[in-house]
Formats: structure tokens, C-alpha cells, sequence
């Protein structure tokens, strides 16, 4: 075993020097001075007649550390800096100086997060700048994008939660808080009082420890995050197993939500249709689907997931330690919102979530139904985490609630499982050489976690879209999936060239279609769209499937381009069986 395990180090060590290598670039601390000289060269233009303007440059997401010097000698009167993200920033300012003639914008309060900011640090890195003599301005780490408006309208949680958050109203009044804790003469209408309420709810949070879930973490080994056998051995067995034509055919988990799947979830909520009613909708509408896909002959079929709100804030309803708001939106991309679920406390599964659906499903048909679940990594990217804990430990409490889910529905006879990873990406640090040691060494162990326990013979997929995939393929094939979908019929199939590349070994369904758009591709289309990914991936390791779920679409629209979809995965088998 312990033969095994070097074995395995070794190969993680190869593979991150070959992504490395691959990428063409050495993982780097600093920008290059051909970086530097662009940022030089864009400034001077920018500030070129702004004498009579005044300008602040702000910085957020980070410290400045590569351009310290750079920044704070341009001819602009503030600078903002970012005191939360930038682990670095105070020591360089106290350390490097700042120029005595500028602003500093402090941003103390995080834009980020949402819980509430905490006065003693606050006031220990005001203290420290002001006695160095700088000029300071308050601010937010960066903009108030990123938190819900306010939580003072909350009803989901009692008071004694609801202390503990800030939103974008909420922080403004912090920074007058601390503005006025600062003061020498400090106004008698909040100071002390405010200051000893601050301290309060720092001290106390209630329902935050799960002793049994933090024991579970620790008593991780190194062997939970290996599945085995390896993928080449499961890979020859499931192919005996399921026996899927070549090009097998499947989507990535949603139908369309339409309008009644919408009301059906509303009226249950509001409680004018019994539970009983909702579910018996839901099961007509997952029958519905089934026979859809089965008329249309997808291989691996999927429930549809008409029991979903979101992807992340119906799985966190379903995990203990998470709470959730009535009106917290923020934006999502364009004008679609949502509404991260707040992670308070320790993680665990409370309950079986999907297991009733999916098994429905099975109980349908006789093709295979595949599982659906959100992986941890993008749980916790889409929701606000805790400061009291770590990224790492709260994604690995996560990850055994998943996990748990995923050895229920193998249990219960479900024989694929997909683990979407739709964000993996979102907390990838800024710097290329923290990209390992901060996240990717701990955030893809977390998704093997999360299916390390199955069989041979259970096969898992992974979806990933919203993001540029090419520079982290190798991390990616990692994870250790036996089939990955990609979105990728947006970026031009670029994703390509980079499987290739990496001889990527997990099987792979780069989207043929884009399913953000309401047109119906043609089957010659589609086929197009399979002949470029042949080039590049071998043919018994490519799916055919759209490029996201199809929540989105309207049911006729689906139905023609999955029909086109399933024959354009016929011709080709013709082709080159
Ligand atoms: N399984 C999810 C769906 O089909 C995946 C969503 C996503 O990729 N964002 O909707
Ligand atoms: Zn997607």
C-alpha cells in the first residue's frame, strides 16, 4: 500500500510538472517586466491631462505585491488598496511606505462576504496607518456587487443569525462605525456601546460545531482521495458493463423548467398544494421526460430535475449548517440572480436528497438513469463560506455530505452518477503560481473524495462550464471522473487542442451545441461539430451531448435538437463503426 501511494505521489508530481511544462510557462511569482512595462505604458496615457481631475486608483481581489512601487509612484491622488483578499498589503505598506502626498483608500470591510465586519482588526490596521502617518479614506475591500442589498428585511432566520451578517447597506454603516471609533472626539452616540456590541457577536455563534462532522474530517487518509481500480481497468470494465455504442448520447441533467414546474414549486412552498400533490407532479413530469428521451433514444437518460431551484441552494437545503434568506440575491450574469446559501456551521447530510427522484426515474425504464448531484467545490464557490474555518475544511465537509449521497444512490441501484463541478474554477487565485498550493492541491482531492467509495463498475461523470478550461486540463483529468462534459461549442471547441494536448485520458463530451441560444442545430451541423472533436479525441473516448442542462429551453425546442443530436450520433456510428 505504501508501495501504492508513492506511486501515486509520483504521478501527481509528473503530472503537475507536465501541465506546467504543457502551458509553456514556468508558474511565477512576480509579472514579468514586459507586464510591467504594458501597465507603465497604459498609465502614463491614461493620467496624461488629469491635472485639474482628481484620480484614485483602485486596486481589489489581492494585494498589489508585483506592482507595489509601480502604483504608488503614478501621479494619481488616492490609491485603494485591499486589506481582506490581500494577505500582503498592510506589511507592504508599512514596509515600502506611501507616498505622504496620497489618499489611501483603505478597503477594511469585506465586498465580498457577508458577515459582519470585526471592529478590533479593523481598528488594529487603522491604527497601524495612522501611525505611520498616512492619510486614510474607508472603504470596502471592493465593490458591494458581490453581497445582497440588505439582510435587515431577513424573516428565514432569527436575530441571533441575522446579527452576524452584513449586506451592502449594512457594511456602509460599518464603515461609519469604524469612522466613528476612530475619532479622537469620539461621538458619544456609538463608539463604546457599538464597540462593546461588535465584540458581543464575535464572541458568541450559536449552532456552529458539529463535533461528529469535524472528527470525520480529520480521520480522512490519504486513500480516500484514490479511487480504485484505476481508470484504465474501470474503464475496460464499465464499456463491458454498459455496453454503450460508440458516440454514446446524453444531456447534462435539466429539462426545460417550465412555467408549471415553476408554479407546481411555488404553490407547495406557499403551502396552497400538499406535498403529496407536489411530488406526484413532479413524478408525472419525470415519466413525461423519461419516455421523451427514450422515443428520441438518448443512451444514458437523466430525471430531468424538476425537484430543483438551483443547482447549489437546493442541495444546501438539504445539508445541515447551511441557512438560507428570503430576498439575498446577487447577480449572477446578466439579469439572472440567485441566492447563495449561507454556509454558518458544520456540514452534513441530514437526509437522503436525490435518492427518491433518481430511483423514481430508474423505476421508468430499463436504460440506465444517471444520478445528478453538485459537487462540493462548487457548493462552496456558490454559496458566502465561513471566516471561522477554512476553504479547504469547509469543501471537505461538504464533500463527505456528497459523498454519503453518492454511496446511497449506488446503493440503491443507480449505476452512473454525475458530480457536477459547474464552478471549479470560480476561486482559482489570481496568481498562477498559487494556483496549486492554494487550490487546485486540495480542491480536486475534495471532488475524489466524493466518489472514491464506488465500485468498478459504477461509472462518474462531471460537467463544468462558465469558464476557460485549456490551462488547468491536466487538474482536470485528475479529478479522476470517468466521463467529463464540457461547455465548449462557445469557445470555438478551442478546448480541443488542449485535451489532445495533455492526453487526456478521461472520456469526453465537449458540447456539439450551444444550449444558450433557443435555435435548433442541424443534424449536418452537429455532425460537423463531431468530425472537428474526431480530430483531436479519440473516437472511444468521445459522448455526444448539448453543451449545459437545458433548464432554460422551451420542451420543443429540446426535443428537436436532442432528436437532431441522436441522429447525427447515428450517422457517425455508420460511419466508423
Ligand atoms: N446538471 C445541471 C443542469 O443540467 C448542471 C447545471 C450547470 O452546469 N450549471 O442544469
Ligand atoms: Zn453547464
Amino acid at each position: 500500500m505504501l508501495w501504492w501511494h508513492l506511486c501515486r505521489l509520483i504521478r501527481i508530481s509528473l503530472r503537475r510538472a507536465i501541465a506546467k511544462e504543457f502551458h509553456g510557462y514556468v508558474l511565477k511569482n512576480r509579472l514579468s517586466e514586459e507586464d510591467i512595462t504594458i501597465f507603465k505604458t497604459f498609465y502614463t496615457a491614461i493620467l496624461k491631462n488629469t491635472a485639474n481631475t482628481i484620480v484614485c486608483l483602485q486596486t481589489y481581489f489581492g494585494d498589489i505585491r508585483d506592482v507595489y512601487t509601480n502604483v504608488t509612484s503614478l501621479d494619481v491622488d488616492a490609491i485603494g488598496l485591499d486589506f481582506i483578499e490581500g494577505s500582503q498589503t498592510l506589511d507592504l505598506v508599512l514596509e515600502q511606505g506611501f507616498p505622504s502626498d496620497k489618499l489611501l483608500f483603505a478597503g477594511l470591510v469585506n465586498g465580498k462576504n457577508i458577515w459582519k465586519n470585526n471592529y478590533r482588526s479593523s481598528l488594529y490596521v487603522l491604527d497601524k496607518l495612522t501611525g505611520a502617518n498616512i492619510n486614510v479614506v474607508l472603504n470596502t475591500s471592493c465593490s458591494l456587487l458581490h453581497v445582497p442589498y440588505t439582510f435587515a428585511t431577513e424573516t428565514k432566520f432569527e436575530e441571533s443569525y441575522r446579527k452576524h451578517l452584513a449586506g451592502a447597506r449594512e457594511k456602509l454603516a460599518e464603515l461609519a462605525d469604524i469612522a466613528d471609533l476612530t475619532e479622537k472626539n469620539t461621538p458619544a452616540r456609538i463608539a463604546e456601546p457599538c464597540f462593546a456590541i461588535n465584540r458581543e457577536i464575535f464572541s458568541e455563534r450559536i449552532d456552529v460545531v458539529q463535533s461528529d462532522v469535524q472528527k470525520r474530517v480529520s480521520e480522512i487518509t490519504d486513500a480516500d482521495f484514490v479511487r480504485l481500480p484505476v481508470f484504465a481497468e474501470r474503464e475496460r470494465i464499465q464499456k463491458g458493463v454498459f455496453n454503450f455504442p460508440i458516440f454514446p448520447t446524453t444531456t447534462i441533467g435539466s429539462f426545460p423548467q417550465t412555467k408549471e414546474v415553476r408554479e407546481n414549486r411555488k404553490n407547495y412552498k406557499q403551502g396552497a398544494i400538499s406535498l403529496e400533490d407536489y411530488e406526484n407532479f413532479n413524478k408525472e413530469k419525470i415519466a413525461q421526460c423519461i419516455k421523451t428521451q427514450e422515443e428520441i433514444g438518448l443512451d444514458a437518460i437523466v430525471h430531468g430535475e424538476f425537484e430543483r431551484n438551483d443547482m447549489v441552494e437546493y442541495f444546501g437545503e438539504h445539508l445541515s449548517g447551511f441557512i438560507f434568506t428570503n430576498n439575498a440575491w446577487v447577480q449572477s450574469y446578466g439579469t439572472r440572480c440567485v441566492k447563495p446559501p449561507i454556509i454558518w456551521g458544520d456540514v452534513a447530510r441530514k437526509e437522503a436528497i436525490t435518492v427518491k427522484w433518481s430511483t423514481y426515474a430508474q423505476s421508468c425504464t430499463t436504460h440506465v438513469v444517471k444520478g445528478m448531484l453538485t459537487g462540493p467545490v462548487t457548493i462552496l464557490n456558490w454559496s458566502f463560506p465561513r471566516e471561522d474555518a477554512s476553504i479547504k475544511d469547509q469543501t471537505l465537509q461538504i464533500a463527505l455530505a456528497i459523498r454519503d449521497e453518492v454511496l446511497d444512490l449506488e446503493a440503491h441501484g443507480i449505476r452512473i452518477i454525475q458530480i457536477d463541478e459547474a464552478a471549479l474554477r470560480e476561486k482559482l487565485p489570481l496568481r498562477k503560481s498559487d494556483w496549486f498550493s492554494e487550490y487546485l492541491d486540495w480542491a480536486i482531492p475534495a471532488f475524489r473524495l466524493v466518489h472514491s467509495g464506488v465500485a468498478a463498475e459504477t461509472q462518474i461523470h462531471t460537467h463544468m462550464c462558465y469558464s476557460e478550461f485549456n490551462d488547468i486540463i491536466a487538474a482536470i483529468d485528475d479529478m479522476d471522473a470517468d466521463v467529463i462534459t464540457f461547455e465548449a461549442s462557445r469557445s470555438d471547441l478551442s478546448i480541443l487542442d488542449a485535451l489532445q494536448e495533455s492526453n487526456f485520458k478521461t472520456q469526453v463530451g465537449p458540447g456539439v451545441y450551444d444550449i444558450h441560444s433557443p435555435r435548433v442545430p442541424s443534424e449536418d451541423e452537429i455532425c460537423a461539430a463531431i468530425e472537428r472533436m474526431l480530430a483531436k479525441v479519440p473516437q472511444e473516448k468521445l459522448w455526444i451531448n448539448p453543451d449545459c442542462g437545458l433548464k432554460t429551453r422551451g420542451e420543443k425546442e429540446t426535443s428537436a435538437a436532442l432528436k437532431n443530436l441522436v441522429c447525427a450520433a447515428q450517422r457517425m456510428r455508420s460511419k466508423f463503426a
